[in-house]
């Protein structure tokens, strides 16, 4: 198969395995959404749901994230992994949406990027996921799908989102992200396969012998 068949192949397997993929991480706007995804760095989604239910009870817009503070905020959310950075971020992203945006989350890639604790990983969930833009966000199970599937090379992540924005269609990238994501935790883990075993790569490199190796992000 070449590339781009490929693509479609994974492209048509996603979509019957995940029809209508869902945003794991529960969020009723915007800034609740940021929220969420800025915490869900090195931490599981099941841990950040647990940990934002009481938060966004009492904090589910920039005023009440402020008026709330980094103790109070750390101290809801100390189970999650980098605590006391994520805490201080969300209370500076906080007063900055307040200062420069009137408390709203803005919808531009660029502006939410320098957003502290902010990367360009978050910024594009959070412009794919509620703003409905195109953007395709990349992280590490992508990263190490693409490469598997032979849909990158695994340069770097920025290589593997160029790869697959080229690959697919614009419409598609939200959902895509998701769908890789759910497969990786499903059937593709970090350590967990050589490229050889399940039907996706069995069918993509049928005559595949040797193990792959892929790049970390
Ligand atoms: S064969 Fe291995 S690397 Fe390929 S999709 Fe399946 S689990 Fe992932």
């Amino acid at each position: 198969m070449k590339k781009k068949e490929r693509a479609l192949f994974v492209e048509k397997k996603l979509n019957e395995l995940y029809p209508n993929p869902k945003a794991p991480l529960e969020h009723s706007n915007a800034f609740t959404l940021l929220i969420a995804v800025l915490l869900s760095a090195q931490t599981t989604d099941k841990r950040v749901n647990i940990v934002t239910k009481e938060l966004f009870k009492l904090a589910s817009n920039p005023e009440k994230m402020l008026k709330l503070g980094e103790k109070k905020v750390y101290e809801h959310i100390k189970t999650c992994g980098l605590a006391p950075k994520k805490a201080k971020a969300i209370i500076e992203t906080s007063k900055i949406l307040l200062k420069k945006y009137n408390g709203k989350v803005p919808k531009k890639l660029a502006l939410l990027e320098d957003l502290p604790g902010v990367g360009h990983k978050t910024a594009s969930v959070v412009v794919s996921e509620y703003f409905n833009l195109p953007a395709f966000a990349v992280d590490t199970h992508i990263h190490r799908l693409a490469q598997r599937w032979g849909l990158s090379n695994g340069k770097s992540v920025k290589q593997t989102e160029k790869d697959l924005k080229e690959l697919f269609d614009e419409t598609n990238w939200r959902n895509l992200h998701l769908q890789i994501i759910f497969y990786g935790r499903a059937f593709c883990t970090a350590r967990g396969c050589d490229g050889t075993v399940c039907f996706m790569c069995k069918s993509l490199y049928p005559n595949r012998k040797n193990k792959i190796k892929t790049f970390k992000a």
